[in-house]
């Protein structure tokens, strides 16, 4: 075996790295006002589409030593609708989708006549006046702590004239190791320059989970991948010293339920496909009738027993999702298994394909809609297991740890307190 500084074994060898580290890592360091404060960083993790049963459906080492140590809920309740940017930004603003205004992943902004999409190299995603309420990097940003992105929805906007310190425009071919070697990088930073708030994000099991289904065995090898990856950051940490010092929250944005070919509500059915334009089609039909909207609604309320219709305004409370510009006057929502399509669609291309794997986006009410929370580090119990909670209260819980004034949101911390020491 090599040796360096004399060192004979590594364990001996990460000893000395962690005494090392655990010192230059709490230094004090300047705030605002030239007086000194210790401040312990907070890492925001998300696996998009990681449903609440995962860690139970195989072998999950490193997850389960996060989890014992920890504090878990048994759920994150996500908001409506169960999609993947109106979740990341109501987990980080604290607010319902109609007051961040990020209602779905597609929009159409009337004031703006523009449309919103998301995917690589959006440039809607990058574009600050979408988000109407402030995101935690730049409350933190705005109270002279540092918070630096490796990935989160709409963290490469300049929102409200702020930036993360550092941040990254979203490329999914940065593999996981550089995600989390890029956090430990950031940790390293000498104090003065050292992040306060640390994010990242990661797509794999939603993308294995839209492909092949929440119960397939491919499921399984995303689950593995994530694991090793949190192992790989859960090392990091502790050869630094640090895994019981930083704050580590692990969420999800939302579950994922199977969807068939033999299930689908075919819209043409109902109405001429001409009269209306589609914002956004399934498992939320987001319809602008183009002349008469009553005649669109009565022409699809009630006719078909797995798809609710709603008027603009009318939506059930517990969605909030009745108040936004973006929200167009017809709302169609699938019941769970359910798809909406076209015949024409459904014909066409290989499109059939897509609706055989699995999707979310359904009402949050649904057991499979769930997503994960687990938070790790001195703010939180250790080994406690809790109840679900609603993802727009981890906005203010998070501003309590890191000691920040929160915005305006629609969370309260009395939620989360639960899952926190103090
Ligand atoms: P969904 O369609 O709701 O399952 O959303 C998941 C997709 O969101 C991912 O596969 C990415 O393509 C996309 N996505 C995630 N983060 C970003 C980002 N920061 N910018 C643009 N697209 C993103
Ligand atoms: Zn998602
Ligand atoms: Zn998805």
């Amino acid at each position: 075996m090599k040796t360096e500084f004399n060192v004979p074994k590594p364990v001996n060898r990460r000893f000395v790295l962690s005494i090392i580290s655990f010192f230059l890592f709490f230094t004090a360091c300047p705030s605002d006002n030239g007086s000194t404060t210790t401040k312990t960083p907070l890492i925001l993790i998300s696996m998009d589409g990681f449903r609440w049963d995962y860690f139970n459906k195989t072998e999950t080492t490193n997850f389960d030593e996060l989890i014992q140590s920890g504090s878990k809920a048994n759920a994150l309740i996500p908001v409506f609708p169960t999609k993947t940017f109106p979740n990341h930004i109501s987990i980080v603003t604290g607010r319902y989708p109609e007051n961040h205004g990020i209602i779905a992943n597609r929009m159409y902004d009337p004031v703006f006549d523009e449309s919103y999409y998301i995917g690589e190299g959006s440039a809607p995603v990058r574009d600050g006046k979408w988000y109407d309420s402030e995101p935690i990097w730049v409350t933190a940003e705005k109270q002279g702590q540092k918070a630096m992105t490796m990935f989160w929805p709409a963290s490469e906007a300049e929102i409200m004239g702020i930036r993360p310190s550092e941040y990254f425009v979203y490329d999914g071919s940065v593999s996981h190791n550089d995600r989390i070697d890029q956090i430990l990088k950031w940790l390293d930073y000498p104090a003065e320059e050292r992040p306060t708030f640390i994010s990242t994000y990661f797509s794999h099991t939603d993308s294995y989970g839209h492909q092949y289904g929440p119960d397939s065995d491919e499921i399984l090898k995303a689950i593995g991948e994530m694991d090793r990856t949190i192992g790989r950051l859960i090392f990091g940490l502790k050869v630094r010293g640090l895994f019981d010092k930083v704050n580590i929250v692990l969420v999800s944005d939302h579950g994922m339920a199977s969807v068939h070919l033999d299930s689908i509500i075919y819209l043409d059915d109902y109405i001429n496909m001409d009269d209306v334009y589609m914002v956004d089609w399934t498992p939320i039909g987001s319809i602008s009738p183009l002349n008469n909207v009553d005649e669109i609604y009565s022409k699809l309320k009630n006719v078909h027993p797995n798809m609710s219709v709603y008027k603009k305004g009318e939506a059930p409370e517990r969605y909030h999702y009745r108040n936004h510009r973006r929200i167009q006057p017809v709302t169609a929502v699938a019941r769970e298994h359910w798809s909406i399509s076209t015949h024409e669609y459904i014909a066409t291309d290989d499109h059939a394909e897509g609706f055989n794997g699995a999707t979310h986006g359904y009402d949050p009410a649904y057991k499979s809609m769930r997503g994960i929370f687990v938070g790790h580090g001195p703010a939180f119990k250790s080994g406690f297991s809790g109840p679900g909670i609603t993802n727009v209260h981890l906005y203010e819980m998070m501003c309590s740890i890191l000691g920040l004034n929160p915005a305006k949101n629609d969370g309260s911390l009395d939620s989360s307190r639960v899952f926190l020491i103090n």
